[in-house]
């Protein structure tokens, strides 16, 4: 395939996707590792975890805070609602059944709203220290 873009262009590309890394996702997992905490990244469990600790059976997810509805910071076009609300609602919705699910099976389900991470990192890593017991 020929490169059609310019030098320019490419770059601006690889900054986005670079940038990717430096997703809250990622950066709590950093904070997490430095704390000495060893966990597993898609580990094939219900709900899809984004991060779990086996040994402990804690699983933790990254809720964004626009697609599980933050109350902190979630703020809904006002334009296209019925377009957006079904499927915020549908999130929430499966967060219920996923948490359900593994606390059924003896799993400790940590949530963390994005925003926690850009804001308190430090409390966010605690929310999972204090659950190690
Ligand atoms: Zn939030």
């Amino acid at each position: 395939m020929v490169d059609t873009f310019t030098k320019e262009q490419r770059s601006q590309i690889m900054a986005k996707i670079k940038g990717k890394d430096t997703k809250p996702e990622i950066i709590f997992r950093k904070l997490l590792y430095s704390k000495g905490i060893r966990y597993r990244i898609h580990y094939p469990v219900e709900g899809k975890p984004d991060i779990v600790i086996v040994s402990k059976k804690i699983a933790i997810f990254i809720d964004g805070c626009f697609w599980h509805k933050c109350p902190k910071c979630c703020r809904l076009p006002r334009s296209n609602k019925d377009y957006w609300l079904p499927k915020i609602q549908r999130n929430i919705e499966r967060d219920k059944k996923t948490n359900k699910a593994l606390k059924s099976k003896g799993w400790k389900v940590i949530r963390i709203w994005e925003h926690e991470i850009k804001e308190n990192s430090q409390g966010a890593v605690k929310k999972v220290i204090d659950s190690l017991g």
